[in-house]
């Protein structure tokens, strides 16, 4: 690419160069036609004028010899000079020009015939002749009038001279060089053209896949708008976007990447059917435009051949690269007022498949719109109730599997809205990131638990720690280590009582400050726990630089469980890799002795869920602790059920040993 336009700049600088050198030697030739034109005329012309001269010097020796005053050697003399200055307008290529004036050639046979015809009679004068002096004098003076026109015409007339044909330079090098400027001129206006059109062309597509960009993809739906009011017809709007293109690129490479993004683009242009126009807007969004959707089920049937191509694996050098992809569809006008409208709907929808587990496209329906009208609200009032403390925080015990002991807590946010009843903290979490409501929820959270840490303190429980969870943009965007920092000191409360929980996708979002930000939290001296462990994307090299101290390994893996052939290989490896990486594990989601036989088997140390004690208030957690203290311990076992419910929620108190 580079040196491709190395070499465009390169053929503009010689065409410029040839251009300038051939504007420059013609303006030379021009300089030196001119001068020539000018010194012929001005030769041609000062003969004419000494003619005339010499003419009247003639005629007035002739009269003076007439009165005897002049010699007949003065006479004889002024009649050669006159015969010589008629000779130089005769011949010669620098009077050329003055003959070519009408009546000049004329006016030159006459005076030397008037010359010849009288020569005898000028010599044969003598002195004080007058008569035939007069005689004479009068023959000479008529051709006067005509030799001042002459010389007149030959100063002011240059071009009735017909200077050009007898005054120019040799014609052939005038030719080349006008040759010369017009070839490079046209070969600049084609460069101009060719330029400006690839500009245009560069302006409105896409470099990596050659597809309309944005911004083409824009313009093309105003116009298919005007056609389908127009026509009456119908268009589809797709909008795609890669699953997880982020995690390829961090792990492949961006080289990997952009071959992904063409590959993708190549296959989003067979599957569809020719009408059918692609855009890249940008990183990983797709968007189609399916001009003719009348027949639903054609559209479907597309976008179903397209996520099955999508889906073919792709070979990346010696990588087979798996990649899927979220299609929202909308069709115009059934699902908007403007395709604006339509594109923005096709946007939800895909957004909705992305969020939804194992849905590769949507088809935009109205409850959508309603559903993204309860999420705005939601965020209104969710501003509202972290500021008028509306939220609560449920705290779960993560129990020590061999000994029933409580290890820590973890702390879970709970919002019971007035309206829309219990909204389920990953909602919670998701609208807060969509709306820009992280740092001032997260930090809320973070207060809390501080404050709650504090109070169990100052009630004399001993020491508990409490683990909180860190959405996504508070670890990436905002100063984590700062805000935690600040709560610690502002509640004064030891720091090795906090765990702070991160997921693997959050630590892959910024995966180069990742090990940064996490070594500076472990500097302020409290615990980090990399949850939903299994379920992210981050290699083993990735999860080396972590300087975590707990994998929580996610309650999906314990559920698998419960299926038959149980297998719990991946949870064996996880507490190898833990054991090599000197970390701790957890267990998430033990809901049943089974499950909690089958990890002491396996020898995972900690555990959480249900079997133990659902996710419970601070009071209800203060009563469990205090339970702990007099040595009632959360073992599960059989003796659980006859324990249920004395806080409201599945807690076991089996006996103590
Ligand atoms: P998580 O951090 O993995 O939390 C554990 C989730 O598993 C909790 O769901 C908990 O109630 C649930 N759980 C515990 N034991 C069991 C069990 O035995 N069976 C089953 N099926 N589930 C069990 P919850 O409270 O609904 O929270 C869901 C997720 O929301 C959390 O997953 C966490 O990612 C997020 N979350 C919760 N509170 C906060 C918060 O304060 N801040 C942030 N950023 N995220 C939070
Ligand atoms: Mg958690
Ligand atoms: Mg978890």
């Amino acid at each position: 690419m580079k040196s491709l336009s190395g070499m465009r700049v390169g053929i503009l600088i010689v065409v410029v160069l040839t251009f300038a050198a051939s504007a420059i030697f013609s303006y030379q030739r021009q300089s030196e036609i001119r001068n020539h034109l000018e010194l012929v005329q001005k030769s041609g012309a000062w003969s004419v004028s000494e003619l005339e001269g010499e003419l009247l010097k003639f005629t007035q020796v002739l009269e003076l010899s007439g009165l005897g005053q002049r010699s007949q050697e003065q006479l004889t003399l002024r009649f050669d000079l006159l015969w010589s200055r008629l000779d130089t307008l005769r011949i010669g290529i620098e009077t050329h020009a003055i003959r070519q004036q009408p009546g000049a050639v004329e006016l030159f046979v006459e005076l030397s015939q008037l010359l010849q015809k009288n020569e005898n009679a000028v010599f044969a004068l003598e002195p004080g002749d007058k008569p035939e002096a007069d005689r004479l004098l009068n023959a000479f003076v008529a051709v006067q009038p005509k030799v001042r026109e002459l010389n007149v015409n030959s100063f002011y007339d240059p071009y009735r001279m017909g200077l050009s044909e007898g005054g120019t330079p040799p014609p052939v090098s005038l030719s080349l060089s006008m040759l010369g400027l017009l070839l490079s001129g046209a070969a600049l206006v084609l460069l101009v053209i060719r330029e400006s059109a690839r500009n245009r062309q560069q302006a409105l597509h896409d470099d990596l896949t050659g597809l309309p960009n944005r911004k083409y993809f824009n313009a093309l739906l105003q116009r298919t708008e005007a056609d389908v009011a127009n026509r009456g017809n119908r268009c589809g709007v797709l909008v795609i976007d890669l699953d997880n293109f982020k995690d390829i690129n961090d792990t492949f490479g961006h080289a990997a990447g952009d071959q992904l993004l063409r590959e993708v683009s190549q296959r989003l242009r067979s599957s569809l059917y020719d009408d059918a126009i692609v855009a890249r807007l940008g990183g990983d969004e797709f968007a189609v435009l399916l001009q003719s959707s009348d027949d639903l089920s054609k559209c479907i049937e597309q976008v179903n051949r397209l996520c099955q191509r999508i889906g073919q694996a792709v070979e990346i050098g010696e990588e087979r690269i798996s990649v899927s992809a979220s299609i929202g569809v909308s069709i115009y006008p059934d699902d908007g007022v403007s395709i604006r409208q339509v594109m923005g709907n096709a946007d939800l929808a895909m957004y909705l498949a992305k969020r939804q587990e194992g849905v590769s496209f949507r088809i935009y329906d109205a409850e959508m719109s309603t559903q993204r009208l309860r999420r705005r609200e939601l965020a209104r009032q969710l501003r509202q109730a972290i500021v008028k403390d509306q939220l609560l925080l449920n705290f779960q015990p993560l129990v020590q599997l061999s000994s029933g002991k409580i290890e820590s807590l973890e702390a879970l946010l709970r919002w019971h809205h007035a309206d829309y009843g219990y909204i389920s903290p990953l909602e919670v979490v998701s609208i807060a990131e969509q709306y820009d409501l992280a740092l001032v929820l997260n930090e809320w959270v973070i207060d809390q638990v501080c404050r709650q840490i504090s109070l169990w303190q100052q009630s004399g429980l001993p020491g508990v720690k409490v683990a909180v969870n860190i959405s996504p943009s508070m670890y990436s965007k905002h100063d984590l280590v700062g805000t935690v920092s600040r709560f610690i000191e502002q509640h004064g409360i030891d720091a090795r009582q906090l765990c702070i929980e991160v997921t693997e996708d959050t630590t892959m979002r910024d995966i180069d400050s990742s090990p940064g930000i996490l070594k500076a939290l472990r500097k302020l001296g409290v615990e980090l726990a990399l949850d939903d462990f299994g379920t992210g994307y981050s290699s083993l090299s990735h999860l080396k630089q972590l300087p975590v101290h707990k994998l929580k390994i996610d309650k999906s893996f314990v559920q698998d469980l419960n299926t038959e052939p149980k297998d719990l290989r991946f949870i064996r490896t996880i507490l190898n890799l833990a054991a090599s990486m000197k970390l701790t594990v957890v267990a998430e989601g033990i809901e049943s002795v089974q499950n909690l036989d089958d990890l002491r088997q396996a020898g995972c140390p900690i555990g959480q869920g249900y079997l133990f004690s659902r996710p419970v208030d601070a009071v209800a957690m203060e009563q469990l602790l205090l339970d702990q203290q007099a040595g009632r311990l959360l073992q599960g076992g059989d003796e659980m059920a006859a324990n249920i419910d004395r806080l409201g929620c599945v807690t076991v108190y089996p006996t103590t040993g």
